[in-house]
């Protein structure tokens, strides 16, 4: 038996990052992680291979669409689907033992194998029992299903399977228009796949701006992906390796079937908590099946701490890993803070779709009195000579006193253009501030800056 001041369950960018955290922060660190490799949902099945399939179905993109036009001339580049698979595979890799590099730079013992807490303070990795001061549960979270629909990781594939497809489809049912529905299904598009995607709402993306939401399926259907919105999935069918997807219209309750070669469940994820022994340790839980924390992350049972997916909150990558600092500064005796009014969310298709703090929506309901400046990417000299002229910039700010509310992007680099409005709103900012700051030219900072603009006297360029 070997004792710790903290043992994290789980490895993710929650678990990963709050194990660094601990050590630095000087306690004798474990973290349990029963998969093969480090790194989570997030390296393993999640943000990294993702980004890498759009990245090079990106590249293909622009060689089909745009290197003519720029004089370019040439064969576009054909698609080898093992190659890329394995250059997905090969960034995996590169992360998962960078992670693992890291545990052994900052002395933290990887257990490995599945975790469960037996009692308060003691975790039980298969046959033996650690001793730790402080646990602190990361364990993520799993594919959420649908009744009526089970997945194959084959034929009908969470997004686990969409990521290694033994071929690419002729045609995709996405059930979902979320972030993972929308980004996976974006890869396949511009891979040859012709993408229907079937949502229960009228509009994609739920919990976005709605004037993003808008643009952002346009875009999207100009692209070529097709939207069968407010439509109920029924059941999907699998007979002779061809799915069959019945789906009812919520207007007139009329019933549809469509086939496809894959069918890529996209409708959430839960938190995932099994095996770990909860239920006998009295730990509380919400309706929806999170493990509830108080606000230092701590359960109801003292020295027991939960972060990132498993609990309440923005199922995201950053959010996980500033919940893993934080928490390990509060069992270190210090004062961990996670600014949840400031988390930025991305979806990172092509443009790029970024958001913080509220949308007009929640504005208008609490009645709170804004401004709102909006600036489009056709006003930007950079986004038109790289023809990424669709989208805007959107900054709501108090009518006031102009500080900054919130920000909604759809555009070139939007997943990075928005973190200058964060760090605006991390200041207290005003829109002022950020409009009366110099931005390089050319850039695509610029539109934000116009933006903020637009919110004063009004833009130079539109
Ligand atoms: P996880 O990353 O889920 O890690 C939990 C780990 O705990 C797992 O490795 C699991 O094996 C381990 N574990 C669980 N129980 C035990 C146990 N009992 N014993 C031992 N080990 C255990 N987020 C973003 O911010 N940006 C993105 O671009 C993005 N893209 C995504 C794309 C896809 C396809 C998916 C599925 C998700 C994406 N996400 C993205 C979400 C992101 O992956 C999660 O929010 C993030 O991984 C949550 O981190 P976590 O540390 O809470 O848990």
């Amino acid at each position: 038996m070997a004792s710790y001041d903290v043992i994290i369950i789980g490895s993710g960018p929650g678990g990963y990052v709050c194990a660094i955290r601990c050590a630095q922060l000087g306690l004798k660190t474990a973290c349990v992680e029963g998969r093969e490799t480090l790194g989570g949902t997030c390296l393993n099945v999640g943000c990294i291979p993702s980004k890498a399939l759009l990245h090079a179905s990106h590249m293909l993109h622009e060689a089909e669409h745009n290197f003519a036009a720029m004089g370019l001339k040439g064969k576009s580049p054909s698609v080898d689907w093992k190659q890329m698979l394995e250059y997905k595979t090969d960034t995996i890799g590169q992360n998962t033992k960078g992670v693992e590099f890291l545990f052994k730079k900052n002395k933290i013992d990887w257990l490995k194998g599945w975790g469960s807490i037996p009692e308060a303070g003691k975790v039980k990795v298969g046959d033996e029992v650690h001793e730790a001061g402080n646990i602190i549960i990361a364990s993520g979270s799993d594919v959420a299903t649908l009744p009526g629909v089970e997945i194959d990781e084959k034929i009908v594939v969470s997004s686990t399977g969409a990521l290694e497809l033994g071929k690419i489809p002729k045609k995709m049912v996405v059930i979902g228009a979320g972030v993972i529905g929308l980004e996976l299904g974006s890869v396949y598009s511009r891979l040859g796949s012709e993408v229907q995607v079937i949502e229960f709402l009228d509009a994609v993306t739920p919990g976005m701006d709605a004037e993003v939401q808008r643009q952002f399926q346009k875009i999207m259907t100009k692209q070529g992906l097709s939207f069968t919105m407010g439509a109920a999935v029924q059941s999907v069918d699998v007979a002779r390796n061809k799915a069959k997807v019945t789906y009812k219209l919520r207007k007139d309750d009329s019933e549809h079937t469509v086939d496809a070669d894959t069918v890529l469940v996209a409708t959430g994820r839960k938190p995932y908590t099994d095996g770990l022994g909860l239920d006998a340790l009295g730990i509380k839980m919400t309706d929806r099946g999170q493990i509830a924390v108080d606000a230092h992350w701590q359960t109801n049972v003292p020295g027991i701490y939960a972060i990132g997916d498993v609990i309440e909150g923005p199922m995201l990558a950053h959010k996980a890993e500033d919940e893993g600092m934080a928490a390990a500064e509060q069992v270190a005796g210090k004062h961990g803070h996670v600014n949840y009014g400031v988390i930025p969310g991305v979806i990172y298709t092509h443009p790029e779709v970024a958001n913080v703090g509220v949308t007009e929506e929640q504005l208008k309901k609490d009645g709170h009195k804004y401004k709102a400046g909006k600036f489009s990417f056709m006003g930007n000299g950079r986004a038109k000579a790289n023809f990424a002229a669709d989208g805007f910039v959107k900054i709501l700010a108090d009518a006031e006193t102009d500080r900054i509310l919130g920000a909604h992007i759809i555009g070139p680099s939007a997943g990075d253009l928005i973190h200058e409005v964060c760090v605006a709103m991390e200041f207290g900012a005003s829109a002022e501030d950020l409009a009366l700051t110099c931005h390089a030219h050319p850039t695509y900072s610029e539109a934000v800056r116009e933006a903020a603009l637009a919110c004063g006297l009004g833009p130079i360029h539109s």
